[in-house]
């Protein structure tokens, strides 16, 4: 579950730069037809920030019941052991 979410995250960040990308050419070139454009850039930030807050919400302590920011094998808060 939280490798499928860090996968579409990863998806989703690579296809938001590219959009991004595509939309800052065609504006240089003058070219303002990025409607397109702009929804695939908001549809992505959705996606985005649905897997950070899956992430970072998904992450919770089962000793303690604190969320962890990182994802190291113990807890920063009680310091035990997260089993995988
Ligand atoms: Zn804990």
């Amino acid at each position: 579950m939280k490798k499928t979410a860090t996968r579409i995250l990863a998806a989703a960040l690579l296809i938001f730069i590219i959009d991004w990308g595509v939309m800052g050419i065609k504006i240089i070139e003058n070219d303002y037809n990025i409607t397109v454009e702009s929804y695939i850039g908001a549809a992505c930030f959705v996606v985005i920030a649905v897997c950070c807050f899956c992430r970072i919400f998904g992450n919770k302590c089962p000793h303690c019941g604190k969320i962890r920011i990182t994802d190291g094998d113990y807890c920063s808060y009680c310091g035990k052991k997260i089993e995988k």
